[in-house]
């Protein structure tokens, strides 16, 4: 069956600006004097990232890194792994890592014990939007924007089988039965 997914916005671009713009403060009360590197799990995050930094006026350093946890579907594999790794030097750096939401903590958990072991002086977490009622792996978010329902979100650099992410919004995708 082919059915059309309905898209009910849940947080406006406003409002997001609004919230990048309170966890920029955030960050740069914490971070202004640590020359910081921020990691950016791809894909989702790079709007929030790119929206992030241009508000961060210190001296910091960008990196990316991409796991799988997901594939096509919604539910998260359990396995996680890197795809596509780090090229800067991680030990006694401070490092802030980047995410766009923590669902069930799988993927970020094993994303931060991989980065602890890599000696850094300190290893922090922002993520845009937060479900903690699908929590199965416990994880601290140290800046975080949005708390969420149980539901399937879209827009602002977040995918549904790669469609929906050049939306400036976050929509709840419900398809219809
Ligand atoms: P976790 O390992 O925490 O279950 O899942 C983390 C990844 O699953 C996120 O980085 C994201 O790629 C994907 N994910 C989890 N929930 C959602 C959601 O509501 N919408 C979208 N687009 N991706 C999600
Ligand atoms: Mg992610």
């Amino acid at each position: 069956m082919n059915s059309q997914p309905k898209l009910h916005i849940l947080f406006t671009s406003e409002e997001i600006e609004a919230k990048v713009k309170t966890l920029a403060g955030e960050i740069r009360r914490d971070y202004q004097d640590k020359h910081p590197l921020l990691i950016g799990v791809l894909k989702g995050s790079f709007m929030f990232m790119a929206d992030l930094i241009r508000l961060l006026d210190f001296p910091l350093e960008v990196e990316f890194i991409r796991l799988s946890s997901y594939g096509s579907g919604r539910e998260s594999s359990g396995k996680v792994r890197v795809v596509q790794g780090l090229r800067s030097l991680i030990k006694g750096r401070d490092i802030l890592v980047i995410e766009d939401i923590v669902d069930t903590g799988r993927t970020t958990g094993f994303l931060l014990d991989y980065l602890r072991k890599k000696m850094p002086a300190s290893v922090k977490l922002c993520a845009l939007t937060d479900k903690p009622s699908r929590r199965q792996t416990p994880v601290t978010i140290d800046y975080l924007g949005f708390t969420l329902p149980n539901k399937f979100i879209v827009g602002y650099g977040l995918d549904w089988d790669e469609k929906f992410r050049y939306l400036p919004d976050i929509r709840v995708i419900e398809e219809e039965g």
